[in-house]
């Protein structure tokens, strides 16, 4: 049996306004779950249901088998980290950290023990008697973060933790956040809006979109098996090109040439004959110059940037643009023709109507 069941699970907010509609998801123990999605999706509410804070309008959320729609956030046994760090101002580090169990009534020198625990773990030792004015927002965030993990909860809940902190700190406390996550082994449910974040971090991910779940699944099936055109242009940087096209005669117009389906190998593609089709591949997909089992296109370079570990082509063929992801020594000149080719097993075709992958 899961750990976390939450099915059918709807919020309609007093206003009226339906904000999650249908969730379902299974979370086993030790999981580490990203809600992923771009802002009002319906992560954070969801997020909230779950801690108790928001209630559930329709559906059922079950710990361990119980049914907990009615417990209060203090009976589910759940720690919650918020995007604000919300330390208390005039404590210590130490006193950030113990502050939850001296309230419990713990022991001192128990607490002595598990703050210096917690601190360790953190790297936060040398900075005990510090107060939060005094640390870094790194520094901080980790202190939220030991606030929550000091006490022994099954579940843990993060509420787009990272996102105050500047782009190089998100990426330590990333990994941070992860290998706190394989020493405590606590379920983790992870709400951002970075698919960086998500793709990083997660055992699955869901992916919402308008409070509806678009995709579960691990890193690796939402990059190379995305469902529909919303889960593959989310997932991955720069997004994968979508380029709208009308089937006519088995074949297919995509930058400026001609190209036959038939060729991709994938026979049920004839049921698309005079339909319009979402053509979609990654920029890092893409293989230079002319190669077999491939469209191979020549298009104009518009703009290169350089990112040091590979470089972004800004390509125009026919009316079309696409973006591709070469080597940095491959970067080509401004206004050269390039010629590169799309292997047929990276290619995605999406029904154009219901933006729905066919297979
Ligand atoms: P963000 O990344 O911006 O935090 P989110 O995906 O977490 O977004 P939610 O905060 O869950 O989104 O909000 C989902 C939708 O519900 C939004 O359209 C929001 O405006 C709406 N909403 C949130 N709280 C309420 C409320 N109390 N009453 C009515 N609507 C609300």
């Amino acid at each position: 049996m899961a750990y976390l069941t939450l099915k059918d699970i709807n919020k309609i907010y007093p206003n009226g306004f339906h904000a999650v509609h249908d969730f379902n998801l299974e979370i086993e123990k030790g999981e580490f779950i990203v809600f992923v999605g771009p802002s009002g999706c319906g992560k954070s509410t969801t997020l909230r249901m779950i801690a108790g804070l928001e209630d559930i309008s329709k559906g059922d959320f079950l710990i361990d088998g119980v049914r907990a729609n009615e417990m209060g956030p203090r009976e589910r046994q759940i720690a919650m980290v918020f995007q604000s760090y919300a330390l208390y101002p005039q404590m210590t580090v130490y006193d950030n950290l113990a502050y939850g169990l001296t309230l419990q009534g713990v022991d001192e020198d128990v607490i002595e023990e598990k703050v210096k625990k917690t601190a360790k773990i953190l790297g936060l030792t040398d900075y005990l008697d510090r107060l939060p004015r005094a640390l870094s927002g790194g520094q901080r965030q980790r202190v939220a973060v030991g606030r929550a993990i000091i006490r022994k909860v099954g579940i843990f809940l993060m509420d787009e933790p990272l996102s105050n902190l500047d782009a190089k700190q998100r990426v330590t406390m990333r990994s941070e956040i992860t290998q706190i996550h394989r020493e405590t082994g606590a379920t983790t449910i992870y709400v951002t809006h970075d698919q960086t974040e998500a793709m990083t971090m997660a055992d699955r991910i869901v992916v919402m979109k308008d409070g509806y779940v678009q995709q579960i699944g691990t890193p690796y099936d939402l990059y190379f098996n995305p469902v529909n055109v919303f889960v593959a242009g989310f997932i991955g940087e720069p997004p994968m090109n979508f380029i709208r096209t009308k089937v006519t005669n088995g074949n297919i117009e995509i930058l400026g040439t001609t190209q036959s389906l038939t060729a991709l190998g994938r026979p049920e593609l004839a049921a698309c004959e005079g339909k319009e089709i979402v053509f979609g591949f990654r920029p890092e997909a893409i293989q230079l110059g002319q190669v077999p089992d491939s469209y191979t296109i020549t298009a104009t370079v518009e703009l290169t940037e350089m990112l040091g570990d590979n470089t972004n082509v800004y390509i125009t063929a026919g009316d079309e643009k696409a973006i591709l992801k070469v080597e940095p020594h491959d970067t080509p000149e401004m206004d050269s023709k390039f010629t590169f080719s799309i292997p047929y097993n990276t290619i995605y075709i999406f029904d154009a109507a219901t933006e729905k992958v066919i297979k």
